[in-house]
């Protein structure tokens, strides 16, 4: 793999990576401290692809950039529904008035975690962090909180929206984007391709170094989504391999077939892990360790048990371990004498 630049562009800062392409980051109050932003050009102004999260800093980082575009804001893609990428949306195309962008499943599963505990109960939440065998303060820690943490860090989205389907182009200004869907990360992320440029715009789908969570959180406790991540892989191996990949986090980068192998290996390893560690059955708090060295801090304790959880469900569901409930109301996990990947 090969990077374009050797380090972030500064906050409030715009750097041209290609012809009518630019790009931006906007700081993130995280462990993982930035996204990039980018800006592409369309029919009488610049198109912003994702937003940041929804603070005054970002507001105040956007005011500079708009400042030195030479052309107004003509509308806004949104990747997928995770606050950093979605959390100015509504105040950026609102304050321009112009189209918003996002696939159908995105744009309602934002406007529902928006909404919060408003026509929804959280039972399950304690329920699912029980079965995942966390302890009680654990639990409490996680569940208990009052306030709803998306809608502090996004903004209200627009009532009304244009969706972006699989496999439909963009026409913007003289400029062709191709949609392209990725799924277990969110679920229906939009990745954008450009053939003439050679350029996609990968968001959190495919990045350099760090690898997307794939959970199965409390919404969808038996979800499968690194099926659905595995399976929307390869569909990017069609495209060149030389092409430009912007991602959402870290450095633009060439060598996008091989990221998609890595990607694809790095699950197999932990599918892998968890396997040899179920000879025995095991609760999902005992597979932590097993895919996560460093202690998890109670915000990483979330993404973690979705992560390990969404790995437990693809292999109970290719028939490679079997899920049971213990006394204690927790699942254990167990391999099955007939595991072809075990043998
Ligand atoms: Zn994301």
């Amino acid at each position: 793999m090969e990077y374009l630049f050797d380090k972030q562009v500064e906050p409030g800062e715009l750097i041209e990576v290609a012809d009518g392409v630019l790009w931006l980051t906007m700081p993130l109050p995280f462990e993982l401290d930035h996204i990039n932003l980018y800006l592409i050009r369309g029919e009488g102004g610049w198109v912003v692809i994702d937003t940041g999260i929804g603070t005054s800093t970002t507001k105040s980082l956007w005011m500079r950039i708009f400042e030195q575009l030479d052309a107004p804001i003509v509308g806004v893609i949104v990747t997928h529904l995770h606050p950093d990428h979605v959390g100015l949306a509504g105040w950026i195309a609102d304050t321009y008035n112009v189209p918003f962008y996002m696939t159908q499943t995105e744009y309602f599963t934002a406007r529902a975690f928006a909404a919060g505990r408003n026509g929804a109960t959280n039972t399950r939440d304690v329920l699912y962090y029980q079965r995942a065998g966390l302890d009680d303060p654990m639990i409490a820690k996680l569940t208990s909180g009052e306030g709803n943490g998306y809608s502090s860090v996004v903004s209200p989205l627009p009532i009304s929206y244009t969706r972006l389907k699989h496999g439909m182009t963009l026409f913007l200004g003289d400029n062709e984007w191709v949609v392209m869907i990725g799924r277990g990360h969110s679920p229906e992320h939009a990745c954008l391709y450009n053939a003439k440029k050679n350029i996609l715009i990968s968001g959190d789908h495919i990045l350099p170094i760090i690898t997307p969570n794939i959970g199965a959180y409390s919404t969808e406790p038996d979800a499968n989504t690194l099926a659905d991540y595995l399976n929307t892989l390869p569909q990017f191996k069609s495209l060149p391999r030389n092409t430009t990949v912007l991602p959402a986090h870290k450095l633009p980068f060439i060598g996008l077939h091989e990221r998609v192998d890595s990607l694809i290996a790095h699950h197999h390893e932990h599918l892998q892990a968890l396997l040899k560690a179920c000879k025995e059955p095991k609760a999902v708090v005992d597979l932590l360790p097993v895919m996560f060295r460093r202690k998890l801090s109670s915000r990483n304790m979330v993404f973690a048990v979705a992560e390990c959880l969404s790995h437990l469900n693809y292999l109970v569901s290719e028939g490679d371990i079997s899920r049971a409930l213990n006394d204690e109301g927790v699942y254990t996990f167990k391999v099955c004498a007939a595991s072809k990947l075990a043998s």
